[in-house]
């Protein structure tokens, strides 16, 4: 029964292959994850950043406004001299022009006064601000880490199966002809793609293309390796009866 022997051979090399096509997916999909907890850190970061910019900028304008209520505070203290002075002064002359000096400083004070009406409209609109965001960034924080947990147990699913797939894999290996597994190995390392290709209604599965009359009456004796002459895949053809298991 050698002939059945190389048709249960390639069989087990078919199922190697789709074995192998399983973990490659498993691993690809393992490889995303850390970009993908990436991406969701970075939203978070994004907050953090806006946050810390803005309370920077709202530093800077209470730091403005402490400066022109000090401008007040020392105008105040000028005025109040000015009118000490005019207590003692004896001629209209000179209290007049004291009057002027207090007037003046009345006016700067009223224009100052209006800065910080504007400076305390933006401290308000700010400071709501950053409510909103610091409220957007615990709900994105919140998110993230239920997602990153997600990915988490994505991950250990995935490296446990692919755990328990290479550990399977190995199973292929005694049942299968050195010559074999080394021509699958090698070709899977420099392809990455298919090395069995299953030959179905005279056409080879992989390129589509019809087999050679000639090639598929040698591979359904299965006493060979046939080749696909055009894709270069090891062929495994439908039996030509029924009882035959396939693939
Ligand atoms: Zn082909």
């Amino acid at each position: 029964m050698a002939n059945e022997s190389l048709r249960q051979q390639l069989a087990w090399l078919y199922e190697l292959q789709e074995h192998d096509r399983e973990l490659l997916s498993f691993h690809k999909q393992l490889q995303t994850i850390p970009k993908q907890i990436a991406q969701l850190e970075a939203s978070v970061t994004k907050y953090k950043v806006e946050i810390t910019a803005k309370t920077e900028e709202l530093g800077e304008i209470e730091k403005n406004l402490r400066s022109l209520n000090a401008k007040l505070e020392m105008n105040e203290v000028q005025k109040e001299k000015y009118r000490n002075e005019q207590r003692t002064v004896t001629t209209n002359k000179e209290y007049a022009a004291l009057e002027n000096q207090i007037e003046f400083l009345d006016k700067q004070d009223g224009e100052t006064e209006e800065e910080i009406l504007e400076l305390m409209e933006m401290v308000d609109q700010y400071q709501d601000e950053l409510t909103e965001l610091e409220s957007k960034a615990v709900s994105e924080d919140q998110k993230t880490a239920e997602r990153t947990k997600a990915y988490r147990e994505e991950q250990k699913n995935l490296k446990a199966n692919i755990e328990q797939k290479m550990e399977q894999r190995k199973e292929y290996f005694p049942k299968i002809e050195k010559d074999l597994s080394t021509q699958y190995q090698r070709w899977m390392e420099k392809r990455k793609s298919d090395f069995v290709a299953l030959g179905r209604n005279g056409t080879c599965g992989s390129c589509r293309l019809t087999i050679q009359p000639q090639n598929l009456k040698e591979a359904q004796k299965y006493e060979k390796l046939v080749y696909c002459t055009s894709c270069k895949r090891l062929l495994y053809v439908e039996p030509e009866s029924s009882d035959i298991p396939y693939p």
